[in-house]
């Protein structure tokens, strides 16, 4: 089967940054353009307990506890969106960890300049996402129905 042709999920979380700079619905919508398929949705705050399961290849490094100040600032919102090759394409589509090192284009390229706040999160594995999305959703909030826009069929 050729490379990117499987249907896959992600979880894609707007940090605090983004939902206080009013990025929320233009992060959606470049998924929703591009034909992804927006299967969960929540806001919320998030506590340490969460963010260090879902950091948990973080913990022991410096930045660490700046980190957790800062994804607990405030509301995130979590997503899981579907459609082929979405882990690999949906880290293209929020660039690079460091947003200076990112491409105009994407959407760290596009909206930050800091390491720290940069905006949004993206799984980095099918592994990965399969673990995030067990952890932010469950099984009742990830939604299957039909979608027939003519433009986006899998
Ligand atoms: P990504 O979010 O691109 O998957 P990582 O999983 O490596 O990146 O790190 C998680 C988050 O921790 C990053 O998005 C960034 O906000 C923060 N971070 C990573 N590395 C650093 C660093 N060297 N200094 C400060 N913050 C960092
Ligand atoms: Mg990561």
């Amino acid at each position: 089967m050729p490379k990117g042709s499987i249907t896959e999920r992600t979880y894609i979380m707007v940090k605090p940054d983004g939902v206080q700079r009013g990025l929320v619905g233009e992060i959606m919508a470049r998924f929703e353009k591009r034909g992804y398929k927006l299967i969960a949705l929540k806001m919320r705050t998030a506590d340490e307990a969460l963010l260090k399961k879902h950091y948990c290849d973080l913990v022991e490094k410096p930045f660490f506890p700046s980190l957790l100040s800062f994804m607990t600032s405030g509301p995130v919102v979590s997503m899981v969106w579907e459609g082929l090759d979405a882990v690999k394409q949906g880290r293209q589509m929020l660039g690079e960890t460091n947003p200076l090192a990112s491409k105009p284009g994407s959407i760290r390229g596009d909206f930050c300049i800091d390491m720290g706040k940069n905006i949004c999160h993206g799984s980095d594995s099918v592994e990965s996402a399969e673990n995030e999305i067990a952890l932010w959703f469950t099984p009742e909030e990830v939604l299957k129905y039909d979608q027939t826009r003519a433009a986006h069929i899998y």
